[in-house]
């Protein structure tokens, strides 16, 4: 492997996956979840199937989901984004990812990303050749917030691109619009692209709205706005993402990503366009169940000894094992699967600064109820 994926030589959701799988432990480590998305949606894909739209969709993606990604977000965000130009199908987020980052990053040039940090934003930015930078969430209460000092040091004339991930994986944290103002300002100010990876975007509780760094002002010309129908929809095997921005932009994403997969996902495309277009209401119902299963799952926890921080959206909750002795998250992670049958991800994974993160851990809980119930069940035999 060269020296620069090095670091990268496994991942830490095959890992702990792995392990639940060794001793048939609750999986609450990967996140995806354990039902399947709107019938109207599975019915289109087996459709396409039948239909035969198996071979090489086009190469920016088929018309009608480009078309329905504009509409979505013309809808959702008053964003208006041509489908034929500014609007690129993906194979899943992690290609929009890749794809922007190879296209658009010259070696040695500075990426900025929010610590912790999504895994593929820095394997992305050293296969790119980029030089990753970080910028801190702070704790503030039982939530996180950017450190806006830290974020006034890293971006600098050498800045090339800033990744923003809101809602945040693997905190659950909401970046308020003060935050997501302050990076618009620096990134304009050193005229930094933005990369802006919201693929739960529709995953935000407590009646607060998602907000897109790209409509603030100024910013819809920098920013290359990345989702996804793997959290949205519940199929994260299907592998649909997408990246809206303005073209020059999106032609960089084009041009890397045509030659990693070329195309991806044929007959899915079309069963996601349908999902855009007509299932938002269960996404809407989606998003309740999981806000009930962030409480059950919050509360279970902290009876359970941990200390707790807030989840504001994501299916994610990060919590503390230091109360029930633990001090080291990622030993605690891997011992846990034997210890009582639960898979965890260590917030350390995350991170180029252990501390203060060392002792945290993920778990993700999108999951039937009843699973939820028995992994906390098995977590009180930690006390
Ligand atoms: N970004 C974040 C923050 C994620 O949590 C994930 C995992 N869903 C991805 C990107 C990758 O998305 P996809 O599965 O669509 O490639
Ligand atoms: N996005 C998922 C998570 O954060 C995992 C995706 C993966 O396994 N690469 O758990």
């Amino acid at each position: 492997t060269v020296t620069r994926l090095a670091p990268f030589a496994t991942t830490i959701f095959a890992e702990m996956s792995q392990l639940a799988a060794t001793h048939d432990a609750i999986n609450l480590g990967q996140g995806f979840p354990d039902t399947d998305g709107p019938q109207a949606m599975l019915d289109a894909a087996r459709g396409a199937i039948a239909e035969g739209h198996n071979q090489y969709p086009p190469g920016p993606g088929i018309p009608a989901l480009r078309q329905a990604v504009a509409d979505h977000q013309l809808r959702c965000y008053g964003l208006e984004y041509d489908p034929a130009s500014e609007i690129l199908i993906t194979v899943g987020a992690t290609e929009a990812i890749a794809g922007s980052l190879v296209g658009l990053v010259e070696a040695g040039d500075e990426v900025v990303m929010i610590e912790p940090y999504y895994d593929a934003y820095a394997a992305a930015t050293a296969m790119a050749g980029g030089v990753r930078r970080t910028v801190p969430l702070v704790a503030d209460g039982d939530g996180f917030v950017l450190d806006r000092d830290a974020l006034a040091n890293a971006i600098t004339d050498a800045t090339r691109v800033l990744i923003v991930n809101s809602p945040h994986n693997p905190t659950g944290t909401v970046l308020g619009d003060d935050d997501l103002g302050a990076i618009a300002r620096a990134c304009i100010d050193h005229d930094v692209i933005v990369i802006s990876d919201e693929v739960y975007e529709h995953l935000v509780f407590d009646g607060r709205a998602h907000t897109t760094i790209a409509a603030l002002p100024g910013m819809r010309e920098r920013t290359l706005r990345i989702s996804s129908a793997a959290k949205t929809f519940n199929v994260t095997g299907w592998k649909v993402g997408w990246v809206s921005g303005p073209a020059d932009l999106v032609a960089a994403a084009r041009t890397a990503k045509q030659f990693m997969s070329y195309v991806g996902s044929g007959p899915f495309q079309p069963a996601i366009a349908v999902a855009l277009n007509t299932e938002m209401d269960w996404v809407r119902e989606s998003c309740a169940s999981l806000s009930a299963k962030r409480d059950l799952i919050s509360g279970a926890l902290r009876d359970a000894g941990f200390g707790v921080h807030r989840t504001e959206g994501t299916f994610f909750v990060c919590a503390d094992p230091r109360p029930l002795g633990y001090t080291d998250g990622e030993q605690f992670c891997r011992d846990l699967p034997a210890r009582v049958g639960v898979a965890a991800v260590p917030v350390s994974a995350f991170v180029d600064h252990p501390e203060p993160w060392a002792h945290l851990v993920r778990f993700a809980f999108a999951k039937r109820d009843e699973v939820l119930l028995e992994g906390v069940e098995r977590l009180r035999r930690l006390q």
